[in-house]
């Protein structure tokens, strides 16, 4: 994605670069960043192709959008055996969309970040030597040792280091990390700025959500909403769900028919007249206001967990499900203890049996 916007903002093109006669190039990168975040390949289908309409009937850029589809987007086929339930012989698809179900796994997102910190790692691991890389063999020589290096083990010293060698650590993990990152678990959470945009989405923290969640449950304003086994919430600051919100976009994102999943994105007022897009509403809708989480499997909608492989409304439907535990179990004070020694013991006996063998060892 980053190569896309700089090609498309580059003053200076070369022949065949596409190039927007009438319009500025801005508005239209704006509208394929929030396409990016689509969640499902239908949804994508059905907004691009929208926007190809557009730029060749409305923006009369005929020229412009071929160009731009040949570059950068590609049609695939749909399978036999889907045609009737999608509506649809073939799709646009792009490596460039990041959504919930696709192409793109979680924590790998559009960018070539991935890509360029793997280069720099292996760059650095290399240049750890005394011998100097002067040579092909030389440099073939080491990387022979430094692919040794990956595969062995963690060692005592590099417990302590957030950058070990090895590629064996427990923190260097393909999917998502065993445990949450510490700021998840800590007071305040952080801001984070969207890939891409200037807009900034503030994540709480794991233990700030399930308060907020056992709180608000059974309230008049809930900060939750459930459908089946989808849970949804605020992508940022918890706040009051509208009921219903968790059926709707389940709903947006089980659609698989091409003309219905256009009905609803023209109700929700995504997609206007002569095929207008709102970038706004596309983002609003698939990133900015609401997130879904699966309270099975733990997947969430919202971008960060698409970014990053992780998100703190992951974490904390874990919790919330019984399925793992983060924030620390409260324990009872010890003269809360002392002075109502009975009816502690009716509600917790083994925690009570554990201090007054404590308070033993004490005396
Ligand atoms: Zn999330």
């Amino acid at each position: 994605m980053e190569h896309l916007i700089r090609n498309m903002r580059k003053k200076k093109k070369g022949a065949g670069e596409p190039r927007l006669q009438n319009r500025p190039v801005t508005a239209f990168i704006g509208i394929l960043v929030s396409l990016m975040w689509c969640w499902t390949p239908v949804q994508f289908h059905v907004l691009f192709e929208a926007l190809v309409a557009r730029i060749r009937e409305t923006w009369l850029e005929p020229d412009f959008i071929e160009t731009f589809c040949k570059i950068y987007c590609r049609k695939a086929r749909v399978p036999q055996e889907q045609r009737e339930q999608c509506g649809l012989e073939e799709y646009w698809m792009a490596d460039w969309h990041c959504g919930v179900v696709g192409t793109h796994e979680p924590g790998f997102g559009s960018t070539q970040q991935t890509a360029e910190l793997a280069n720099r790692k292996l760059k650095n691991d290399l240049i750890r030597t005394t011998v100097p890389l002067t040579t092909h063999e030389s440099v073939v020589a080491r990387l022979v040792k430094v692919v040794k290096t990956w595969k062995r083990g963690l060692k005592e010293s590099e417990l302590r280091t957030d950058r070990p060698v090895t590629l064996m650590a427990p923190s260097m993990t393909l999917g998502q990390p065993s445990f949450p990152d510490g700021w998840l678990l800590g007071e305040f959470g952080r801001q984070e700025r969207r890939p891409y945009t200037k807009a900034k989405t503030h994540f709480v923290t794991v233990g700030t959500i399930l308060k907020k969640m056992r709180a608000t449950q059974g309230r008049a304003k809930v900060c939750f909403d459930v459908y089946n086994h989808w849970i949804a919430m605020a992508c940022g600051k918890p706040r009051a769900v509208p009921a219903g919100t968790a059926e709707k976009l389940v709903k947006h994102m089980k659609v698989k028919h091409a003309a219905e999943c256009r009905r609803m994105l023209v109700t929700e007022g995504i997609i206007g007249d002569e095929n207008k897009i709102f970038p706004k509403k596309v983002t609003e809708l698939f990133t900015g206001t609401w997130c879904v989480i699966n309270s099975t499997t733990f997947t969430c909608t919202c971008w960060r967990y698409r970014w990053r492989g992780r998100c703190v409304h992951s974490y904390a439907i874990q919790e919330w499900e019984g399925h793992r535990r983060w924030t620390p179990v409260p324990l009872p004070a010890a003269d809360e203890v002392i002075d109502g020694e009975d009816s502690a013991a009716e509600e917790a006996p083994a925690e009570v049996d554990d201090l007054r063998r404590v308070r033993r060892r004490l005396e």
